[in-house]
């Protein structure tokens, strides 16, 4: 059954078009005017979306840690460092509350807000069964951490454990088995060598956190600060296990999703934009954990918004981080920035996940968030605005053609 959607607006590839339809089953089939697609399409349900409607493709958050879920007033906000030291504090606690049904609260969440993709950064494997139950599809990173190299073989053994298991799922669960290397202080190259390797030898997606907070630089640099204290303390070491320049040399060759950047250089923020690799941009989370600010103006690779999880965020919602990032980014001229923003959660998120999805294109998965604006802008050149100002749910959310949700 082929359905022809009519929005008042049609988002596609960045710009708005009025009174024009898309024509899908589980997999979007033209865009056109209305007529033309119903003399093309006789057959099909021809739905209305009304006034001050705009149709988005579903959009994509790229990057999020399901497993710590259960957070909401637990770990320390505002020093990186502090909230580190938190995190190894409480983790077990968190990670047992986190259980089926918070996990698949914060996917709801998600879906709430129009999204019908997301990078679950899977640290434990805790969350695959919530990954394959949730409607929306899923690029399930199996994440590797771990520093000390006599642990190397147990730890890898672990990783690639959980990386067949969530190669096992079923085509219906919509899940993408992928690669997470932690970071640059906490994998050891030799686990990560072996890991992207493998992540070639499957074409798997890969993602990596990169200088996150400045203490991270300072420690990769000089082996000093506060990091050093951390390692002393729970890891009775006083090395880092990589610089940065070796660290970006592993993954020359495999374009990766490097998640933060906030304490990139300029010289590295155009290194992985000429390697082919992507930046995924938390706003908030940076200014919880007391990060700074990542200036997007300078970052050429394609850039995803992510909410990151509930360990250092209040919402996994989308729209709560768009109006984040229009703050954040004050200098910026808001109607230009709204429109990279919605560029960020669909398209440019679509790239960095290596996904095809995202555009609302013919043979593109039929994955839609339908936005209702309380008020028609004025100016079309201002919907993007608008719609980051005045939304906080989609109206509805469709996933490979079928509306798994409606507010
Ligand atoms: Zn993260």
């Amino acid at each position: 059954m082929v359905t022809n959607r009519v929005p008042e607006y049609l988002y596609r590839l960045g710009e708005f078009h009025p009174g024009r339809a898309v024509a899908f089953d589980d997999t979007i089939r033209a865009v056109d005017t209305p007529e033309a697609l119903q003399a093309r399409f006789p057959e099909a349900l021809v739905r209305d979306l009304g006034s001050g409607s705009v149709l988005y493709p579903g959009f994509i958050n790229a990057h999020v840690h399901l497993e710590f879920s259960a957070n909401r007033a637990t770990l320390r906000y505002g020093d990186f460092m502090e909230w580190l030291e938190s995190v190894i504090e409480h983790r077990d606690e968190l990670v047992d509350a986190a259980d089926e049904e918070t996990m698949a609260a914060a996917c709801e969440e998600m879906l709430a807000s129009g999204i019908t993709a997301f990078g679950a950064i899977s640290s434990f494997g805790a969350d695959l069964a919530v990954c394959r139950r949730t409607p929306q599809r899923v690029v399930y990173f199996n994440e590797l951490i771990g520093s000390n190299p006599a642990a190397a073989d147990m730890l890898y053994g672990d990783f690639l454990r959980r990386v067949e298991e969530s190669s096992e799922s079923r085509p219906e669960e919509r899940i993408v088995p992928a690669v997470a290397i932690h970071s640059p202080y906490a994998t050891h190259p030799v686990l990560i060598r072996k890991a992207l390797d493998l992540a070639r030898l499957r074409n798997m997606p890969v993602s990596a956190h990169l200088l996150e907070s400045s203490y991270e630089r300072e420690w990769l640099e000089h082996g000093s600060g506060k990091f050093r204290e951390f390692f002393l303390r729970f890891f009775k070491s006083a090395a880092p296990v990589s610089d940065i320049d070796h660290f970006l040399e592993l993954f020359e060759g495999t374009p990766t999703l490097f998640v933060h950047c906030v304490h990139t250089t300029a010289d590295e923020r155009r290194r992985l934009a000429d390697s082919g690799h992507s930046v995924a941009h938390c706003p908030r989370s940076n200014r919880l954990l007391g990060c700074g600010r990542l200036p997007i103006e300078e970052i050429r690779s394609p850039l995803a918004l992510a909410t990151d999880g509930y360990s250092s965020n209040w919402s996994m919602n989308l729209f709560d981080e768009m109006r984040a990032a229009l703050m954040l980014h004050h200098r910026a001229d808001p109607r230009i920035l709204a429109r990279r923003l919605l560029r960020c959660v669909t398209e440019d998120a679509a790239t960095a996940l290596k996904q095809e999805m995202g555009r609302i294109v013919p043979g593109a998965p039929a994955d839609f968030a339908v936005v209702r604006l309380p008020h028609i802008p004025s100016r079309p050149e201002e919907i993007a605005l608008h719609t980051i100002l005045h939304t906080r749910e989609a109206a509805e959310t469709i996933i490979a053609g079928n509306s798994v949700r409606k507010s």
